[in-house]
Parts: C-alpha cells; structure tokens; sequence
C-alpha cells in the first residue's frame, strides 16, 4: 500500500521506511509537492497530529499519518507541550527552548516531566490514533551533545543520563516516538493487503 507520512522531514521518513519495508511505501509532503508548513493551531499533540493528517487526507484522498510530539513538564502545568517547537517565542531555536525551560525550573523542587508523541493515522477514511510516552525528570543544567531538542536537559526514569547522552538506538528503544512508531507499525503491518 501507499501512505503518506505528513512530514517534510526525509530523515523521517527513511527511517519508517527502513522498518516498514517494501509492502508500504511512503510518500513524504515533498512527493505531493506541498511546500508549505502545515498549520499547526490545535491546543493538543492529538489535535495537532489530526490537523496534519486531514490537511493531506482532504486534499489528495491518500492514506496518511502525521505525527506530533511535545514535552510536558508538572511545575509548568505541562509546558511547554503543544509550544514545544517554539517556546522561547519568535526567536526560537533549540537553545533558546531549553534555555526557557532551565530558567523557568530554576528551584523548582518536582522536575518531572514526560515526552509525547501522537500519531494520527487515516485509512480510508477512518481514524486511528497511537501515543507514546516517556516519563522522567528534567535536569538543571544541559549534559550531552546526541540527539535534538530538549534532550540534553532531559534523564529519562532508570537511566543515569539524559537521552543527549545515549546513542539513538538506546534512545529509541525507550523513547516516546519509538513507542509510537512501533504501535503504527504494529497495525499497519496488519491491515489487508491493498495494491
Ligand atoms: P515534532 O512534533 O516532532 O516536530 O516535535 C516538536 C518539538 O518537540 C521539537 O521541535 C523539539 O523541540 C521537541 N522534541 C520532539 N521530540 C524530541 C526528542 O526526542 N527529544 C528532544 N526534543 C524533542
């Protein structure tokens, strides 16, 4: 079957490739030749990953997934979540994100905090969605340099580093994304076969 995974990430997406093999093949928002960032107005991930996944259902009328990830932390009332991606406002960047969150958690005594990702899936019409969730604490100070985002302020429960100091295959296997995937995988790789 085709599935298109609303991203313009290619990196993303050939990495679900690779796991999904070749009884799938995935289209990014390149193939379809969008090139704008689809809007992402929702005040959930769900809502969020939802919008992604009924922007290309609607124009195309193609099976697709869309994904939406976010950190959410206890003594922000789940900041940044949804503002993951551009927190520290207009000038945001991944420094900048995690600089807000070091500064704004400056003597906060609970540092728990969890990513997670939301999978919204449409095949034929029909919603589906998968979350993944990953629980731990949020360090004062960065320690790292693997990975992306708010890894390096982030030790995941039962580990002695953040996810900035593991390799990405540590990383994955405990990680909310992966846990996600594997959970759309799990059920794509049991759909019936379409040509
Ligand atoms: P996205 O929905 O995958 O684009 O993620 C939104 C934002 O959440 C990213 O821009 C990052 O700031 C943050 N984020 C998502 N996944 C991770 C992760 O695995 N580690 C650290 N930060 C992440």
């Amino acid at each position: 079957m085709q599935l298109v995974f609303a991203t313009h990430n290619e990196h993303k997406l050939r990495e679900l490739q690779d796991i999904l093999g070749c009884k799938t093949e995935l289209l990014s928002l390149n193939d379809l030749n969008i090139n704008e960032e689809i809007e992402e107005t929702g005040c959930t991930l769900k809502e969020n990953a939802l919008i992604k996944a009924q922007f290309v259902y609607r124009r195309f009328r193609k099976d697709v997934f869309a994904d939406d990830t976010g950190l959410e932390i206890d003594a922000l009332n789940g900041e940044p979540g949804v503002f993951s991606a551009r927190y520290a406002g207009d000038d945001k960047n991944a420094v900048k994100n995690m600089q807000k969150v070091i500064n704004l958690m400056a003597g906060a005594k609970n540092r728990k905090a969890r990513f997670k990702t939301v999978i919204a899936l449409i095949v034929e019409g029909r919603e589906y969605f998968f979350e993944g969730i990953v629980n731990g604490k949020i360090l004062d100070a960065p320690a790292g340099n693997c990975g992306f985002g708010y890894d390096p302020v982030f030790m995941p429960d039962g580990y002695p580093c953040t996810f900035a100091q593991m390799d990405s295959e540590t990383k994955n296997s405990i990680s909310h994304r992966g846990k996600a995937v594997r959970q759309l995988i799990d059920f794509i790789n049991k759909l019936p076969v379409q040509s």
